[in-house]
């Protein structure tokens, strides 16, 4: 008795691989309104983020230095921007945290800056 080995041809397992729709990566973060952020660089210069600003981007800001974990205070673009003309942000160090601006980007273009304790800002952060 002839043993029956299934097998799928190699032309067809292509086409169902290629065909397949690629599994998103899941976001990041979601904002306020819940549109999602994918990381871009966890670590920024101020003059980086400064002309990010100044171009519009939305911003999360934590206010403990935590990492956002108990959530982030949300400023609109506009107000980051008018942040921005003031000048870059000072990123500080206080005992062992130290200030820090991530940049994200959401699907659709639109940038997003996470900047954590201790960091100053113009009028914007404290
Ligand atoms: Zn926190």
């Amino acid at each position: 008795m002839a043993k029956q080995r299934r097998s799928v041809p190699f032309a067809q397992t292509v086409d169902e691989v290629t065909s397949a729709p690629p599994a998103p990566a899941p976001f990041d973060l979601h904002a306020r309104g819940g549109r999602g952020y994918r990381l871009i660089d966890n670590d920024i210069n101020p003059q980086q983020a400064r002309d990010i600003a100044i171009q519009g981007a939305a911003l999360g800001w934590d206010a403990c230095g935590c990492g956002g974990d108990c959530g982030y205070r949300w400023y609109t673009a506009e107000r980051v921007a008018q942040a921005a003309t003031s000048g870059a942000p000072e990123l500080r160090q206080q005992q062992h945290l130290k200030g820090r601006i991530a940049l994200l980007r959401s699907d659709e273009g639109d940038h997003l800056l996470l900047a954590h304790f201790p960091t100053r800002w113009g009028d914007l952060l404290d």
